[in-house]
């Protein structure tokens, strides 16, 4: 704007004499004034449209764009420094040619202004902005850090675990959270027991009036005046389809048993007379079926901790599984296998059918039974040993045999004093005993 004026000012000053040549008045005082009214160093030059300098200084550019119309301003050198100029083309009555003023002036104060603006405005403004941005960092950082905590202790609990978190480990702050979600957790708990009760309580009710039946069944085949067509038309399907309900009503009652949750003190358990008499239990099925059993059982008890309901049903499933899915004149192979002072791998063996890899890991998916599978069976049995596994600390793998068959080895943590507090609610989750088996099948 200053160099604007300043240009206007000078073509107030220009008049054309009687020969029609540019008179400008501007005597040494108002140069003066012109050049001390800007704190930078100051130039002006007065040409005409051929691009003659008529007057003021040499060192500006003499102008060639002659379409310019109104002021123009633009950056030029002048000895090596920057200059903003301003050029403006107006007419002095009576010739129509262009006379062009151009002032122009160094940007010292300019930069200095801006310098000022920097520093006075800019600087503590920048850091105005760095500090509340630091500020909220750290009060967002710090506000945060309580729910931090808290995901830390949710996120370290086993997958099924829905027992109360301990207010003592987590933030105060965040006690009406934890508080409320204890209260979840609990209704949780409440709606899964009362439900798995709920299962529990039918399968129990069913079990009674089957039982019943399976006996009149029994009683009415073996009277004399019913012939074995009678017996085998009607008689036998129908005793064959109370057999498959016992069975499952059976199954559902144990899986509802071992996924029983809560914390429940586990009881040390001599895993070698459990085995030794699921075995006799399971001798008669064995003989009816062709099949031979061999057991390698030590003579010592050996002590884990564990729910002894679980562990029968482990093992009665898995010598089950072995004696029902191998043919006749088969084998199956019982042995406890005390590996070290912490372990005992239990170990059933048969020279049956085999399990295809893909299949290895479905079949203990509820309900699941390989494609093809006979015979009575509801696909229960090994979700109870995966329960009953998880239940009880142990880790359960499956393995080709060498030769045909199948090997289903678990390992348990035998009872040593650092084992015998073990609760229910240390109790690993399905896909950590899913993971290690998977590994252990890797290596
Ligand atoms: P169920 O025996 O009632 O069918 P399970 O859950 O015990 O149910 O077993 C699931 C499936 O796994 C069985 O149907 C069978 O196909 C297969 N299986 C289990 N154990 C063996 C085994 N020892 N050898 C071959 N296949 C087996």
């Amino acid at each position: 704007m200053l160099l604007l004026k300043s240009a206007e000012s000078i073509a107030g000053r220009l008049t054309r004499n009687e020969a029609g040549i540019v008179v400008a008045d501007l005597p040494s005082a108002a140069q003066a004034i012109l050049r001390q009214s800007v704190k930078d160093r100051f130039y002006y030059q007065i040409a005409d449209s051929y691009g003659h300098r008529l007057t003021g200084d040499a060192v500006l550019p003499l102008p060639a764009d002659t379409e310019q119309t109104g002021p123009k301003f633009r950056m030029i050198e002048v000895d090596g420094q920057p200059v903003r100029m301003c050029r403006m083309p107006i007419q002095i009555t009576p010739s129509p040619d262009d006379i062009w003023i151009q002032v122009a002036e160094t940007l010292d104060s300019r930069q200095r202004f801006l310098r000022h603006i920097f520093l006075s405005i800019l600087v503590p403004q920048i850091m105005l902005i760095v500090l509340a941005s630091l500020s909220v960092w750290l009060g967002v950082t710090h506000g945060l850090k309580p729910l931090d905590k808290l995901g830390r202790v949710l996120r370290s609990r086993a997958k099924v675990d829905l027992s109360p978190i301990d207010i003592g480990k987590t933030p105060k702050e965040l006690a009406p959270v934890t508080n409320a979600l204890n209260d979840v957790f609990s209704n949780a708990n409440d709606l899964i027991s009362s439900q798995r009760q709920f299962i529990g309580n039918a399968a129990h009710q069913l079990r009674t009036p089957l039982t019943a039946l399976t006996t009149y069944l029994d009683y009415i085949g073996r009277l004399e005046n019913s012939t074995d067509d009678e017996f085998d038309g009607v008689l036998k399907p129908l005793s064959e389809a109370v057999n498959r309900v016992t069975h499952l009503v059976n199954r559902l009652l144990s899986l509802a048993r071992s996924e029983e949750c809560g914390a429940k003190e586990l009881e040390q358990v001599d895993l070698s007379a459990v085995v030794n008499e699921v075995g006799v239990n399971l001798a008669a099925f064995a003989i009816s079926n062709g099949i031979c059993m061999d057991f390698d059982l030590p003579e010592t008890p050996v002590y884990i901790q564990a729910d002894p309901g679980d562990i029968v049903e482990l093992v009665t499933n898995l010598i089950d599984n072995a004696i029902k899915y191998t043919s006749r004149r088969g084998s199956v192979w019982v042995k406890l296998d005390q590996r070290n002072s912490q372990t005992v791998a239990l170990i059933v063996e048969d020279d049956g059918r085999g399990i295809d890899d893909n299949e290895k890991m479905r079949i203990f998916e509820r309900f699941y039974r390989i494609p093809g599978t006979d015979g009575p069976g509801c696909g229960l049995g090994l979700s109870i040993v995966f329960e009953a596994a998880r239940s009880n600390a142990a880790q359960i793998n499956v393995f080709d045999r060498p030769g045909g068959g199948t090997i289903f080895l678990v390992k348990f943590k035998t009872n040593n004093n650092e084992g015998s507090s073990l609760k229910k609610s240390e109790k690993k989750d399905r896909a950590t005993v899913l993971e290690e088996r998977s590994l252990e099948r890797q290596v």
